[in-house]
């Protein structure tokens, strides 16, 4: 995991400028294909006029390869907005994905609205999607954890979400961490000593630790904030537990996914900000990956991690473009 801000050498990243390094806090204005290699489908398409009742021509396209070939997962947070203020072009490319017959999914680490929601703000913001479409972490808690006895440490907003979990202040067999909130005070009614205190006298007496994301930080508006996985980190030292992760990075997140588009890993796309969560997630379940220079892209945190991904594009609205680029 990398922090917000460290110094820089570069190396790698020669070609970027230090207005980069130090990033807005939305989009980059820079466009940079750094690694070239084999795009998703369709292979093979075809695009045919249809007449709607109404006597308006529309463009349809057809897929006609493999249903494999188009599954793309994007992330919401630092792709599609910053802080509920939309990235450039990030509207129109979604709808471009669309029409050129890409499958996709919005796969959210966000902890801090329920999917309704969600989906509204995404709506008022001309991105089109149904609701059902967005795959949150508290709904992954909701299957993960049905049935048991759990305090939870989550925002409020989040509650109704985790239907069929017995929400219990005492005698848990899981405590779940959630995410952090923009709002400080909101954070710390959730996150107090008395609570993460509770949390690990449940630990301490055999309840299993959950998280709905381990992020140590995250964009917003306002600059780098602290999330939540550092309570979890601090959780785990104190009992000497290791949390079970429920949205991205983890396998049955990502899996879940692939699962809802009928796709498989090695034909689909994940498309983020977050080299660790997106990026080095999907690539350990087989996933070509696309990072966008937006959110909480930092050239250095690519550098120091390692972690290759298959592109790098300066923001999701030239993803379109790339992609049919290579068809
Ligand atoms: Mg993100």
């Amino acid at each position: 995991m990398t922090g917000p801000t460290r110094p820089t050498t570069r190396r790698f990243w020669a070609s970027v400028s230090a207005v980069d390094a130090s990033t807005s806090n939305d989009a980059s204005t820079r466009v940079s294909e750094v690694f070239a290699c084999c795009p998703p489908g369709p292979l093979e398409r075809e695009k045919r006029r249809s007449t709607s009742d109404t006597g308006r021509t529309t463009l349809r396209v057809t897929r006609i390869d493999s249903p494999c070939m188009s599954a793309i997962l994007l992330d919401v947070d630092g792709v599609l907005h910053v802080s509920g203020r939309p990235i450039p072009g990030a509207a129109e490319a979604v709808a471009s994905l669309r029409e050129a017959g890409h499958r996709l999914r919005f796969v959210t680490n966000s902890t801090t609205r329920s999917r309704a929601t969600l989906a509204t703000e995404l709506r008022a913001m001309s991105i089109e999607l149904e609701d059902d479409e967005i795959q949150t972490t508290p709904r992954a808690a909701a299957r993960a954890l049905a049935g048991r006895r759990v305090l939870a440490l989550t925002l409020p907003a989040i509650i109704d979400e985790l239907e069929g979990v017995e929400l219990v202040g005492d005698s848990a067999d899981a405590v779940l961490i959630g995410g952090a909130d923009e709002d400080p005070d909101q954070t710390g009614a959730v996150f107090s000593y008395l609570n993460l205190a509770r949390a690990f006298a449940e630990l301490d007496t055999g309840a299993e630790l959950f998280c709905l994301h381990k992020n140590a930080w995250w964009q917003t508006g306002r600059g780098p904030l602290l999330d939540s996985g550092a309570f979890v980190a601090g959780l785990e030292y104190a009992t000497g537990l290791e949390a079970t992760v429920l949205g991205k990075p983890s396998a049955p997140f990502f899996l879940a996914a692939l699962e809802a588009l009928d796709a498989d890993p090695e034909l689909a796309w994940m498309i983020g900000d977050d080299i660790d969560a997106d990026i080095a997630g999907a690539q350990k379940h087989g996933m070509k990956t696309a990072l966008v220079r937006t959110g909480k892209f930092r050239p250095d945190a690519v550098e120091d991690s390692g972690v290759m991904p298959d592109a790098i594009l300066s923001s999701i609205a030239d993803l379109p473009d790339w992609l049919e680029r290579r068809v």
